[in-house]
């Protein structure tokens, strides 16, 4: 048995009172953002896609979390629905390539453009060469597997856009690839396209078996977040980034993408979370948007029907994939819009937050796009180094360092109160 003493007793209190004193004078509380990171990239969220309404699990998270924070609506209402169209996989998906059964997700993606197909199929390989010939007929009721016979250097490409066309005329094709990555589609084929593992499957396969059936969703209605801290004045700086991610292939398959984007999420929470405690000069825009995945949807959307004057917004910040920073970070427009990149640079090398802080031109790559389409200063900040993992179901929070998260907020922070 343990008998506590009564000097380790202080020592513990003083500790407990300490750290909780730490947790309230520190901008970056991690407990908090380990919280809402963990909540994100959680079985619970369906990787926040279209499949069993993984978006509006995450957009009430994210109001609930505002409201707790004393971060208020702008209006009535956090959120601003507006329509999306994307395909999904919502029922159990199977395949087996010659009798062996392949996981999804980890041995294969069905390309997201991709219809129902159910049944056996006899795997035909055709390679390059032979199509300079002449198409093959009656591949209808076939698989088709390309290969590239050739020394071309665009052989890929144009395995691709055969693929993608359908110009064999088949049933589906197995396009083998070293990296599995998904991308969502707005637009369904009549054809069947399964990107397999290289490694898994057998150079010439002759047959698979296939039940997967796709959902289209037309006019699927999801929403965009937002919430404010009123400031001194009424001009804006804006956080944003997107929490939607790429859901569920099947029922077996999750891409949690807690990098993409829930990384973002929890630091726009983290910020808010200071800002709601530190009153600030401006008052502070924060904006959740869905559909970035399916082509920065939710943000094209809040620019055509800004909740503020866009013209009272005097920075943005997007923030997508900033879970890591081992090799610094890189900023998308920091070289159109000088003064502020300097004044980053300038908090950065007084305090050693950063490693490094890397500069680029523009790029409409993610949600701030849309803003700096319309005249609004912007920058799109991403972290460099440490995880690899990037739209496939390996983007778990556990993989994710933090490793620039406290010291990149603390640099947002300082820009705010500079910045003036
Ligand atoms: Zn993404």
């Amino acid at each position: 048995m343990y008998i506590c003493s009564k000097s380790t007793m202080m020592k513990q209190l003083f500790l407990l009172l300490f750290s909780v004193l730490t947790i309230a004078a520190f901008p970056q509380n991690m407990d908090y953002a380990h919280y809402v990171l963990n909540n994100l990239g959680s079985e619970d969220f369906k990787g926040r896609g279209f499949v069993g309404g993984g978006d509006k699990t995450a957009a009430g998270f994210i109001k609930s979390q505002l409201d707790s924070l004393g971060v208020k609506p702008v209006g009535k209402s956090y959120f601003q629905p507006f329509t999306l169209t994307v395909n999904t996989f919502p029922e159990k998906i199977f395949l087996s390539v010659d009798g062996k059964e392949l996981i999804p997700g980890k041995d294969f993606l069905l390309d997201m453009h991709s219809g129902s197909a159910d049944g056996k199929f006899p795997v035909k390989t055709v390679t390059l060469s032979e199509l300079k010939s002449g198409i093959p007929k009656n591949l209808k009721k076939s698989f088709v597997l390309l290969q590239n016979d050739t020394q071309d250097k665009d052989a890929a490409k144009t395995i691709r856009s055969i693929v993608y066309a359908n110009l064999l005329n088949a049933a589906g094709y197995l396009l083998p690839e070293d990296k599995l990555v998904n991308e969502p589609a707005t637009e369904v084929f009549k054809h069947v396209v399964i990107k397999v593992k290289s490694n898994v499957i057998d150079s010439l396969p002759k047959v698979i078996k296939i039940t997967a059936k796709n959902k289209f969703l037309k006019n699927y209605q999801t929403q965009n977040v937002f919430g404010y801290i009123q400031g001194k004045t009424d001009s804006f700086i804006v956080f944003s980034a997107h929490y939607d991610h790429l859901g569920k292939l099947g029922e077996r398959a999750t891409f949690y993408g807690a990098n993409d984007n829930g990384s973002g999420v929890t630091m726009l929470l983290n910020l808010a979370n200071y800002f709601t405690h530190h009153s600030p000069h401006y008052s502070i825009l924060f904006m959740f948007f869905s559909g970035e995945e399916e082509g920065l949807l939710g943000s094209f959307y809040a620019a055509q029907h800004p909740v503020v004057d866009l013209k009272k917004i005097k920075f943005l910040f997007n923030l997508d994939m900033v879970g890591t920073g081992q090799e610094g970070i890189q900023i998308v427009n920091s070289t159109v819009f000088k003064r502020e990149t300097s004044i980053l640079q300038e908090i950065n090398d007084k305090n050693h937050y950063l490693v490094k802080i890397k500069l680029r031109g523009p790029a409409a790559n993610s949600d701030h796009y849309p803003f700096y389409d319309k005249g609004v200063p912007s920058f799109f900040i991403y972290t460099l180094g440490g995880s690899k993992q990037y739209h496939n179901i390996y983007d778990k929070p556990d993989q994710l360092s933090l490793f620039a998260f406290p010291n990149l907020v603390k640099l947002l922070i300082g820009f705010e109160k500079q910045y003036q």
